[in-house]
C-alpha cells in the first residue's frame, strides 16, 4: 500500500489554485490550500471592481477541486526544518511538501504623500477601499492614475469608459512591458477614450498632495475636484492591455 503525501499550498491565487488542482490528480496526495480570504480573487479584474462593473471575486467551489481542503487563514511563519506552518489564528499545519504561491502586492509608497493621498489597487482590499471614493466623487472630478503597467492602463480605461476625466502618468513609457506595436495600439485606444497620457522623463511622480501630483519636470497636475489618485505601481508587472471580460472568462475556465 502506498503512503499518503500531504501537500500544503500557501496562497489561493491563480498559481496556488492551479497547483492544488493539478496535485489532486494523484490519489495518494492530500492537498490543503491556505488563503486569507474565503473567495478566489481575480486580480485581473480589480480595475473593474474600482469602476463598479465587477466584484472581482469567485467562490472557491467554482475553481477549486473537491478534494482540496481550504483553510481560510494567513501563514505567518514557515518552519522548514520541522515542516510546519504557523497560522495567524494561532494553529499550526504540518506538511510533507510545500507550495509557496503568495503572489505580489503594491510597492512601498516611497513617494512623499502617496501613503496619505493615493489609493493603491494591487489587492482586493485596496480596490474595495477606492471604490466608494470614486463613487462619491463628482462626475466631473478629474482622476489621476499613476503607473502604466496592466493595472494602471486597465484602471484608466475603465474609468474613462465611465465618462471620468482621466490622466495616466506613466513614469516613463506607456506599457513598458509591451511590444512597440502593442504600445501604439494602447496609445490609440487611450486617445479614443480621452485619457491624457503623460510619458517621458518628466512624467515621474515625485510628490502627491491632497489635490495634485508633482512631476519630475516640475509640472504640477492639479485635479479639479478631490478624487482618488489611484496608485497602480506593482512590484511585478505582467499581462496585457485592455483585455476584456471574454478573455478573462476564458482564463477563469482554464483554472477549473
Ligand atoms: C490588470 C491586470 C491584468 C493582468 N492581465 C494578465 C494577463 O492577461 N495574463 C496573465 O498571465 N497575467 C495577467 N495579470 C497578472 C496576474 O494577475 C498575476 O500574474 C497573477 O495574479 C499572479 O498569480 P499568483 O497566484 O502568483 O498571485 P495572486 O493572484 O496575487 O495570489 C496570491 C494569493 O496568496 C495569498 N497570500 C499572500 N500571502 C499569504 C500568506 N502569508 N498566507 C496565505 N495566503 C497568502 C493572497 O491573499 C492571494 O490570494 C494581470 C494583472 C493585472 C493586475
Amino acid at each position: 500500500m502506498s503512503e499518503n503525501t500531504d501537500v500544503v499550498v500557501i496562497g489561493g491565487g491563480y498559481a496556488g489554485v492551479k497547483a492544488a488542482n493539478r496535485l489532486t490528480r494523484r490519489d495518494d496526495v492530500t492537498v490543503t490550500l491556505i488563503n486569507p480570504r474565503p473567495n478566489f480573487v481575480e486580480r485581473i479584474r480589480l480595475h473593474q471592481l474600482v469602476g463598479g462593473s465587477d466584484d472581482a471575486v469567485v467562490d472557491y467551489r467554482e475553481v477549486l477541486g473537491e478534494r482540496i481542503r481550504l483553510v481560510v487563514d494567513t501563514v505567518t511563519r514557515i518552519d522548514a526544518a520541522q515542516r510546519s506552518l504557523t497560522l495567524a489564528t494561532g494553529g499550526t499545519v504540518g506538511y510533507d511538501y510545500l507550495v509557496y504561491a503568495v503572489g505580489s502586492g503594491s510597492a512601498d509608497p516611497r513617494v512623499p504623500g502617496a501613503a496619505e493621498f493615493a489609493y493603491p489597487i494591487a489587492s482586493l482590499e485596496e480596490a474595495q477601499r477606492l471604490r466608494p471614493v470614486i463613487d462619491a466623487a463628482p462626475a466631473t472630478a478629474a482622476v489621476t492614475v499613476v503607473g502604466a503597467g496592466p493595472s494602471g492602463i486597465e484602471t484608466a480605461a475603465e474609468l474613462a469608459e465611465e465618462g471620468r476625466t482621466v490622466t495616466l502618468v506613466c513614469g516613463d513609457v506607456l506599457g513598458p512591458y509591451l511590444h512597440p506595436r502593442g504600445r501604439r495600439s494602447v496609445a490609440k485606444r487611450m486617445a479614443k477614450l480621452g485619457v491624457t497620457v503623460l510619458e517621458g522623463p518628466d512624467a515621474t511622480v515625485k510628490a502627491v498632495t491632497r489635490d495634485a501630483v508633482r512631476l519630475s519636470g516640475g509640472r504640477k497636475r492639479r485635479r479639479r475636484r478631490q478624487a482618488g489618485c489611484a496608485a497602480a505601481d506593482h512590484r511585478r508587472r505582467e499581462g496585457g492591455p485592455l483585455h476584456r471580460r471574454r478573455r478573462w472568462q476564458d482564463r477563469r475556465h482554464g483554472h477549473q
